[in-house]
């Protein structure tokens, strides 16, 4: 018993041994290469482009994937990137960047503040910002891939680096995979992404098990009415009136007919209706937001939207041929389900690499991620992390004085490029060298 004690004792040192040897590796790779890649990020970060124009960005990205040696596949569902590296059996790990930007015009200061200004899809001239920091995710997955690419001694199978555009439109994954995505390049065993926060500080991830981010619909309720003077509503029918009774009424769907542990959200983000104070109009426009996790949730609440809005306006008096429209938008995005089992072992692959006070456990969140897509189009397990990006000392004042630092989609969201990008790379690496062992 103590002699097998001893061995198994021993066998176990040698292991990790082996393992930290193995995992240090990455260490002194990233600490070379860093420079680069961070002159890379401000790079992208002072060139960002909106959904559906990411032209250079696109071309930037294919260019890095070829420098490392991927073959790589150009605009799929538009800008979207895919390259694929095949390095002996094992199986098929993906790996996604999102590379669109956002119209905010950029309020940090930073010697490296994007300047640029472009033209919206409606017309409008905006200033453009990596503000939801996906320059941050492309330049580590271009880390990612130049360190497995430059060490293919140390893996076995085959990776598929995707750069997926117009994520903030919800549509870049839908597009890439109705374009073939996998038929014109390999499908995959397992799909990982990251993305950063500013709620935590640089050198930590956090991971969350099951839903991880909601399902998003958008909706527009044309409430129609009878216009008129305002002085005589008895010959009208006031949609502003019924637009008051339908947002009233629609607070009601969750927390009447959804379970309390079923999460979901009824947002009116925006009401326009009506030009002046002696006149009742004829058309008032809603525009909600709608989260949720369950599909079965999702539709019961969108359901409800409906019925609330043309029961309101039936109850009102309103004529059928003047019920209000409800539209649901073509810009769903699914929820973000992270494998339970595949996150476990992707968070025990990134303490052995960052540390276990440096690997958490997040919450679920309901903001939108279209990553969700790519696991269930090929029926397997997928994971999307959050990465911290906010400078420490500032993240320590600041729950200190209790401030929230700015976070991603501000105009003074400021990611601390270095370490962001360092725990970036050697957590992803960590992760999909884990799912590529050596046979
Ligand atoms: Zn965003
Ligand atoms: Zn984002």
């Amino acid at each position: 018993m103590m002699n097998r004690m001893s061995r198994t004792t021993c066998t176990v040192f040698i292991l990790s041994l082996f393992a930290t040897a193995f995992a240090s590796a990455q260490q002194p790779w990233i600490d070379n290469e860093l420079p680069q890649l961070v002159e890379l990020y401000k790079e992208l970060h002072q060139s960002p482009e909106l959904s559906f124009q990411e032209k250079q960005t696109s071309a930037r990205m294919a260019s890095l994937l070829r420098d490392s040696g991927f073959k790589v596949t150009e605009n799929i569902g538009g800008y979207g990137v895919a390259g694929v590296l095949v390095n002996g059996d094992g199986p098929v790990v993906l790996v996604r960047a999102d590379t669109d930007a956002l119209p905010v015009v950029e309020n940090t200061g930073l010697s490296y503040a994007s300047q640029v200004r472009a033209i919206e899809q409606d017309g409008h001239e905006v200033g453009v910002m990596h503000a939801c920091g996906h320059d941050v995710h492309m330049t580590v997955w271009s880390g990612v891939a130049a360190f497995m690419a430059q060490n293919k001694d140390r893996w076995s199978g085959t990776l598929l680096f995707i750069a997926q555009p117009a994520e903030e439109r919800g549509a870049g994954s839908a597009a890439m995979l109705a374009d073939g995505l996998y038929q014109k390049t390999v499908t995959p065993d397992y799909a990982l992404a990251l993305h950063v926060t500013g709620t935590l500080p640089v050198g930590s991830v956090a991971l969350c098990e099951g839903f991880a981010l909601a399902n998003v619909d958008s909706v527009n309720i044309t409430v129609r009415g009878k216009g008129g003077h305002g002085s005589t509503p008895e010959v009208t029918h006031d949609p502003i009136m019924l637009a008051a009774r339908i947002i009233v009424g629609l607070q009601t769907i969750v927390s009447r007919e959804i379970s309390p542990f079923d999460p979901a959200v009824v947002t009116v983000g925006s009401i326009h209706g009506g030009s002046k104070h002696n006149i009742i109009s004829d058309r008032v426009d809603l525009q909600l937001t709608v989260r949720s996790y369950k599909s079965a949730v999702r539709n019961k609440v969108l359901a409800a939207i409906e019925r609330c809005a043309v029961g309101e306006a039936r109850a009102a008096g309103f004529p059928e041929d003047l019920l209000p429209i409800v539209e649901l938008l073509d810009e769903h995005t699914p929820a973000a389900y992270n494998d339970p089992e595949f996150t476990k072992r992707m968070a025990s692959a990134m303490k052995s690499m960052l540390g276990e006070s440096r690997v958490h456990e997040a919450p679920p969140v309901m903001g939108g991620e279209d990553f969700g897509r790519f696991g269930p189009a090929a029926d397997c397990p997928s994971s999307i992390f959050w990465l911290g990006v906010s400078n420490k000392e500032m993240y320590q004042e600041s729950i200190l004085n209790g401030t929230a630092l700015p976070n991603i989609h501000s105009d003074k969201f400021a990611p601390s490029p270095s370490g962001a990008i360092r725990t970036g790379v050697l957590a992803m690496t960590a992760a999909v060298l884990d799912l590529l062992p050596v046979k």
